[in-house]
């Protein structure tokens, strides 16, 4: 019945918030380490808050919350190289596809379903991910940030894949952890859509999805 499964990367794919989190403790840490005047949990605050105010994406991050100290310049250029070189260590151990999600991928293609992915993350970091995570050459499709500057629900990005893919939406199940973006997204443009509760951490619960799934690996018993 379908002919394609799209997915949303980070949540669905890999475990994102873990990274994030696990990544910016070892950056806070780092950082007081190297002489910040303030405690883990108070940087730790900060730079969550950032990625609240501009954006988990946000490239800055480490400046802006090392700037509100008023430091000297090599010294705050110290602490936020410190910062940096700790968060970039920390992902490499930690971000990784949740499990069996390479297994499920090979299956679906065994059983003749084309897989592409649909991801708000800029071009560079989504593909990061994707290499750091052993899924790089899993992939028919790679839309990500960069290639409409879109972000679902909007409609672009998902236009844009199948577009690439030459498929109707129809033939189509659009895998994701948010509802208000993925699932949304997905089902104005006429997917069918799958919540990835496991990646679920927004309050939201609406809009509905066709298909829930709590393991990955679930997915073979709706794609067919
Ligand atoms: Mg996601």
């Amino acid at each position: 019945m379908f002919k394609a499964v799209l997915f949303d990367v980070d949540n669905t794919l890999l475990d994102f918030l873990t990274f994030k989190k696990e990544s910016a403790k070892a950056a806070a840490h780092a950082m007081v380490e190297h002489g910040l005047p303030a405690t883990e949990m108070e940087v730790y605050g900060k730079i969550f808050a950032t990625y609240d105010a501009k954006g988990i994406e946000y490239q800055k991050t480490f400046y802006e919350v090392v700037k509100q100290y008023e430091l000297e310049i090599n010294k705050a250029e110290r602490i936020q190289q410190a910062a940096i070189v700790a968060y970039s260590k920390k992902k490499f151990e930690v971000l990784h596809a949740y499990p069996m999600v390479r297994p499920t991928l090979r299956k679906l293609k065994e059983r003749g379903i084309r897989i592409g992915v649909v991801s708000d993350a800029p071009r560079n970091k989504a593909w990061q991910r994707l290499v750091i995570a052993g899924l790089e050459n899993e992939f028919e499709v790679v839309v990500t940030h960069d290639d409409t500057m879109e972000k679902k629900p909007n409609p672009s990005p998902f236009f844009v894949a199948l577009k690439k893919m030459n498929l109707l939406p129809s033939a189509c199940l659009f895998v994701g952890d948010n509802p208000e973006r993925d699932i949304k997204g997905a089902k104005e443009v006429g997917m069918r859509t799958c919540l990835a509760k496991y990646g679920l951490w927004t309050r939201a619960k609406e809009p509905k999805a066709d298909y829930e799934i709590d393991k990955f690996e679930e997915l073979l018993n709706i794609v067919k």
